[in-house]
């Protein structure tokens, strides 16, 4: 792909990647998959993203060394149970841009979407505990009438509102942040572990990329389990960072242990990556539950959904022409 050559980086904390031949022909592999239209690898006969991997010609060790892993991170699903489609898709995702991370932290990104908005557009802090097609009823004011009711909420809150849709499986992520004084020397790099050598499936010294989400002057260093938290996972996160970043970690401070049992939508095959948005003439439904389980998932279906409801009301054109 022109311009947009995948660099494969080398791998720490685990084996070698192996030869530069392998990096090439991986990284010629990424190319091929960033320049596939998304029809064709939609078109591909649909198996778990585990099996999937290895069909691939490349050799075993690129795929448990680097591939795999990054899979894993990306899907926050350790075993790749995850269907083939959307897993080509978060690889092509990877293959074709860069990772990134919202500038000030997850909430940036509706809060810019929102920003984009008439002022009043947008309240938060409210409650809706039911929906009609004609109203939104909600725990602290009262009913609103509306010409169309479009949920976006998180499967188990859909199901909530919408009774009949269908609740998924979750795959459950657990978040470790650290602070310390001495940022390791990894740079801004997403560190994988492709040894499964301790809790941590990946880590990154997220101040390097975002120092406005570490305390002032210090690193902080934000690591993933994918899986619940236990009495210890500080102590075996700590242990399996000292060996990942090659550095002593008994003096980094934990900041926080977050656990959360619903992160990802699970996405086994056979897994429709086009939901039905449209329940009927003026109630619609998005989130990452309709598409893939990641922001890309809830933003696509959110465009499928605006696009229908927009349809439905016989609106042609945007309702606003700010540039979020
Ligand atoms: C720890 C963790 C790490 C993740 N990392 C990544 C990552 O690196 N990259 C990635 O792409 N994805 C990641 N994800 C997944 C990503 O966050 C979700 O796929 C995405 O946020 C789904 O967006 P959504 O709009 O469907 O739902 P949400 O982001 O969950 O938004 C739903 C909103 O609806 C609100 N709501 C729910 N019920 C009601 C109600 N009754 N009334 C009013 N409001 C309500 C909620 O408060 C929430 O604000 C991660 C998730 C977790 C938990």
């Amino acid at each position: 792909v022109p311009g947009r050559q995948v660099s494969v980086p080398r791998q720490r904390g685990g084996a070698p990647l192996g030869t530069t031949l392998d990096q090439a022909r991986l990284g010629a592999a990424l190319n091929r998959l960033a320049g596939t239209s998304v029809e064709r690898l939609l078109a591909r006969p649909e198996t778990t993203a585990a099996e999937a991997l290895h069909g691939r010609g490349l050799p075993a060790r690129t795929v448990d060394g680097f591939l795999r892993p990054l899979l894993a991170a990306l899907l926050c699903d350790p075993e790749l149970t995850t269907s083939s489609r959307p897993a080509d898709l978060a690889l092509r995702d990877f293959a074709s841009g860069r990772l990134c991370l919202p500038e000030g932290g997850a909430e940036a990104l509706p809060q810019l979407l929102a920003r984009s908005l008439p002022p009043g557009t947008v309240r938060t802090g409210v409650r809706v505990t039911s929906v009609s097609t004609t109203s939104v009823t909600t725990a602290e004011h009262g009913e609103f009438r509306c010409a169309a009711v479009l949920v976006a909420t998180g499967a188990r809150d859909a199901v909530e509102l919408l009774p009949g849709l269908r609740v998924p499986d979750f795959h459950p992520v657990t978040v470790v942040h650290h602070t310390t004084d001495e940022p390791p020397g990894t740079g801004a790099s997403l560190l994988l572990d492709a040894d499964r050598g301790g809790p941590v499936a990946h880590t990154a010294v997220v101040s390097a990329v975002d120092p406005s989400r570490a305390p002032a002057g210090r690193t902080l260093v934000t690591s993933t389990v994918l899986g619940p938290a236990t009495a210890d996972t500080d102590t075996a996160v700590r242990a399996h960072l000292a060996r990942l970043y090659g550095v002593a970690t008994t003096r980094w401070e934990t900041l926080a242990v977050r656990h959360t049992a619903d992160a990802v939508p699970a996405m086994r095959p056979p897994h429709d990556l086009r939901r039905p948005v449209r329940l009927l003439a003026g109630l619609y439904v998005c989130g990452d539950h309709r598409d893939s389980g990641a922001v890309q998932g809830a933003l696509r279906s959110a465009d499928r959904a605006a696009t229908a409801l927009l349809t439905d009301l016989g609106v042609s054109r945007p309702l606003h022409t700010a540039d979020p």
